[in-house]
């Protein structure tokens, strides 16, 4: 039995601000029980919800020195659906109504997080073959292991695998404060491997020791290692391009699933999917005050309303988009500009356009339904989740060809009846035109194409097992 702990800030159902719980909270269950022992190591926040709390037992606790004085370390643990889940307990630091609070005060809370996770390992029943850490929070793990705890038999062989989920967050701050707070050796920050002139970086620490890193879509892989993406770790991206892997996230299929979705009236699945789709069209029309016109082709977006997302790329083809045969819905919360300008077409064009400015997320699984195609022209875009729902829910992709987005939907141009969407290249405004014009005429103009396209979207696998059976190659690997 091979046994990986997964080391993260955090995880559903336990905790969660974004996207990163639902990969720690969900892909740990994909991997077959018989062959992999995963466990999950988290802070334990005392805004961790009570009836969680209460099913806590604690494991041990002793003093450690960290950061100029002893400190409690605490283990706590639950099992969760047969999982085990390991809770860091240091109510000083994970105290508070949320887990992120104060930049500086997190910088050092996950130092402390990172150094802990080594500290309880040898008093667990449990000694990992791989430390699997998730972003900057984590980052501290694989040159900890490198250094101060190295000399310990218990960690001999133990190796690390660094996954970085948003590069915009890389735990930085002075290079002086993050060695007197981590207790890391000195030349460790002489421009070493976790500085770059007088900034001190957690995550590059990591992409320093650990051994393998991924991201999560093969193309973004690709992409970090040239300045426009990288965020300025390029350099390092490009320095161990051979230890770099890009693995897809997936969604839960159990969630997100048209044929038992408690969000849809109708359900339906690939051989009910013309009346399926036809019925949840209907619905989403009459939910939205739009025409109800079972012929238009009906376009959607559920999205932050932001830069990132392209929807610079939408402002100008909105004319086009609510005009002619065409409606569209936007869910989206964000920047005000993109939500007024969404509200004011919408205030000219209500038989043609919606927009709900909220989180909602019965509405989002009505809109992946009632949707014959998606929208989502990002400008980059790690991995994205949009457009797995949009080809499990059968709305066609209009994607841009970059990261995750790039990885996951096939393009009619390129793959003829294998095509799951539509995909441009360069991110400008024709580029974007040119995608919807190709999905219009293929809407119009053959429905057999646009059928087959549907169902091929519709059987594609994006669930997390076909994500674990690619991180188990990587584990293995490095194990052997
Ligand atoms: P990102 O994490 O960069 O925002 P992703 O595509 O990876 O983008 O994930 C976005 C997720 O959030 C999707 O599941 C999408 O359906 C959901 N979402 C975004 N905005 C809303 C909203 N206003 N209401 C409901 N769900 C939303």
């Amino acid at each position: 039995m091979k046994k990986v702990l997964f080391a993260a800030a955090e995880a559903v159902p336990f905790i969660k601000t974004g996207g990163l719980a639902d990969v720690a909270g969900s892909l740990p269950f994909a991997f077959p029980p018989e062959d992999w022992d995963v466990r999950v190591m988290l802070p334990a926040y005392t805004c961790i919800p009570a009836p969680w709390q209460e099913a806590m037992r604690d494991v041990t606790h002793f003093d450690v020195w960290f950061n100029g004085k002893y400190r409690y370390l605490g283990v706590r643990e639950l099992t969760h659906r047969g999982l085990h889940f390991y809770f860091i307990d240091n109510e000083e630091y994970f105290g508070g109504p949320a887990p992120y609070t104060d930049y500086m005060y997190d910088i050092e809370k996950f130092c402390f997080f990172s150094f802990a996770v080594l500290a309880v390992l040898p008093h667990l029943d449990f000694r990992p073959d791989i430390i699997h850490c998730h972003d900057w929070h984590t980052g501290l793990i694989p040159p900890y292991l490198a250094t101060q705890f190295k000399y310990d038999p218990f960690f001999a062989d133990m190796k690390t695998v660094f996954t970085i989920h948003n590069l915009k967050f890389q735990g930085i701050c002075g290079r002086d404060e993050l060695r007197s707070i981590s207790g890391l050796p000195a030349e460790l920050f002489a421009q070493g491997p976790l500085c770059s002139g007088s900034c001190g970086n957690m995550m590059q620490g990591a992409l320093h020791y650990a051994d393998a890193v991924t991201t999560v879509s093969q193309t973004y892989a690709k992409e970090i290692c040239t300045p426009e993406y990288g965020e300025g770790l390029d350099r390092f991206f490009a320095e161990r391009r051979d230890r770099f892997w890009g693995i897809v996230n997936g969604i839960d299929d159990s969630v997100f699933d048209p044929a038992t979705d408690p969000a849809l009236k109708r359900h339906y699945d690939v051989s009910r999917v013309k009346s399926g789709k036809a019925a949840a069209k209907a619905s989403l029309q009459k939910e939205l005050g739009l025409d109800q016109d079972p012929d238009v082709f009906l376009l959607g977006i559920v999205s932050r309303l932001t830069d990132q997302k392209g929807m610079d790329l939408v402002l100008p083809l909105l004319e086009k988009l609510t005009g002619g045969p065409c409606q569209l819905v936007v869910l989206g919360t964000g920047e005000k500009h993109y939500e007024e300008s969404f509200r004011l077409m919408a205030g000219a064009r209500p038989n043609k356009m919606a927009v709900v400015t909220t989180y909602d997320e019965p509405l989002s699984h009505r809109i992946y339904a009632g949707t014959d195609a998606f929208l989502m022209p990002s400008r980059f875009e790690p991995c994205g989740l949009s457009q797995l729902i949009a080809l499990r829910y059968g709305s066609l992709p209009i994607v841009r060809a970059t990261g995750g987005l790039k990885d996951t939907v096939r393009s009619l141009d390129k793959e003829g009846l294998n095509a799951t969407g539509f995909v441009f290249e360069d991110y400008d405004v024709g580029g974007l035109n040119w995608a919807i014009e190709l999905a219009m005429k293929t809407f119009f103009g053959g429905k057999k194409t646009w059928e087959q396209m549907r169902r091929n979207a519709m059987r594609e696998d994006f669930s997390w097992k076909r994500s674990a059976v690619e991180y188990s190659k990587l584990y293995e690997q490095l194990i052997e």
